[in-house]
């Protein structure tokens, strides 16, 4: 008989090691996940950083349910249904002031390629249309999408795909071990890495510039905090130059540092904001982007029958998606959990930062719900370390994420403090095991 796991090809997956020894889910709620076997495994990650109220909340399974049964499909263009301009209304009112549109993706990659294209266009509408490089960051994540993984800065999810989109370039990470290892929040050392941005303002000039895209926390490339005082400056410099400043808060969003939005934590509001994962409680696929009034706006002229951004999707604004989403949200406003972060972060810290000095850690980062325990690569073999960590907590009845060998936690915001003293444990014996 053919393998049964043979015809899905899994992504961002070791396909060859995973069908050995499959990692199946069979059912969740809370804080849990349970194998078919019925093991139960506790969820460090919140699924892949979106299930921040928790698996299988009742509102938004009803929601669901109800808006499938109700209207299945609405088509969105030149179209729509009830709950997607009531999702917004929501929406706007929990972003920072001046973020008051909102345009919706199914993904976070999709919510990256809208506001890069968003940006351009913005400038061509208000008669600046030379104004079209994109600048991003080493090692930051933007998604998969062509032009998320040419602003976006990790080396591997780029090499074998050719040349990308022209007219980008990127300013330099702020990842520094020298200066900053084992910070507790936001890294006292760094804010004039912003500056990297004047230097390509004066190699390519503002006038080209569409937009710089960072991610208020870079989390895929393994927990980079922002340093205190870098934000801020990269807003100004965006400001001094006239260049869009985009956030990329497809995990910082929806509460995960203890506001709404990574913008609010860290005080600086983006004119673009990427959003997904929580807005639906990782349920059912969605995304968005947030624009400030005055791009919207830009976009506003011309015949009044005519549409003026050609931009959207066959699934924009999806109703199970729009239903999960108000769930979501009546779910986080319920219970508190989109400042839930900020009670839980002095605990949680304590516990993350009392894994220094067990075998092979090289830095602990922490912020809201978010912790990274860097470890030293294994000599020549980069990420293997990591990768052992994951299966041996696995094993042992948590499941964290792991990108190269920084392990990252990021527990759905429901998590007590017994969940953290478990995951820290549990994470404290696989480093002794597995180093
Ligand atoms: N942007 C950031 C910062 C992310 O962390 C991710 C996913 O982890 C994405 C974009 C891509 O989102 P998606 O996988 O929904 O396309």
């Amino acid at each position: 008989m053919k393998n049964q796991l043979d015809a899905y090809w899994m992504p961002f997956t070791a396909n060859r090691q995973f069908k050995q020894a499959p990692r199946l889910l069979a059912k969740s709620s809370g804080m849990h996940f349970w194998t078919p076997e019925g093991r139960q495994v506790l969820d460090a990650a919140a699924g892949l950083w979106c299930v921040n109220a928790g698996h299988n909340r009742p509102k938004i399974v009803e929601a669901i349910q109800r808006q499938a049964a109700e209207l299945d499909f609405a088509p969105p263009f030149n179209m729509a249904h009830p709950k997607a301009f009531e999702l917004a209304e929501r929406l706007v009112e929990l972003t920072p002031p001046g973020l008051s549109k909102v345009f919706y993706t199914n993904s976070g990659s999709e919510s990256v390629e809208t506001a890069l294209k968003m940006a351009i266009a913005y400038h061509r509408a208000r008669g600046e249309g030379s104004r079209t490089r994109l600048i991003g960051r080493e090692r930051g994540y933007h998604g998969v999408n062509f032009g998320g993984i040419s602003v976006g800065g990790i080396v591997s999810n780029r090499k074998m795909f050719g040349t990308l989109l022209a007219g980008v370039d990127h300013i330099r990470h702020t990842h520094d071990l020298a200066r900053n290892a084992y910070a507790v929040g936001q890294p006292e050392h760094g804010a004039e890495l912003a500056d990297d941005l004047e230097r390509l303002v004066a190699l390519h000039d503002a006038s080209t510039i569409a937009a710089v895209i960072v991610e208020p926390i870079a989390g895929s490339t393994g927990v980079l905090l922002p340093p205190k005082g870098y934000l801020e400056r990269l807003r100004a410099i965006c400001d001094k130059h006239g260049i869009l400043l985009i956030f990329d808060e497809v995990i910082t969003g929806f509460g995960r540092t203890g506001t709404p939005f990574g913008a609010q934590r860290f005080g600086v509001t983006p004119d673009l904001m990427c959003v997904a994962k929580g807005i639906t409680n990782g349920c059912v696929p969605m995304g968005a982007v947030f624009a400030r009034q005055f791009i919207h706006d830009a976009f506003m002229n011309g015949p009044e029958h005519l549409i003026e951004f050609f931009h959207g999707y066959t699934y924009s604004a999806h109703p199970l998606a729009c239903a999960a989403a108000l769930g979501t949200l009546d779910t986080y406003a319920e219970e508190g959990l989109l400042t839930r972060a900020a009670q839980m972060e002095g605990y949680f810290a304590d516990a993350v930062h009392s894994l220094k000095g067990l075998p092979n850690v090289i830095d602990i980062r922490n912020l809201g719900l978010v912790g990274g325990i860097e470890l030293a690569p294994a000599a020549n073999e980069p990420g293997k370390r990591g990768f052992a960590v994951f299966l041996d907590a696995w094993e042992h009845g948590v499941f964290l994420r792991t990108t190269a060998d920084t392990i990252a936690l990021s527990p759905p915001l429901i998590v007590e403090k017994a969940h953290i003293d478990q995951m820290v444990g549990t994470l404290a014996d696989c480093l002794k095991r597995v180093a």
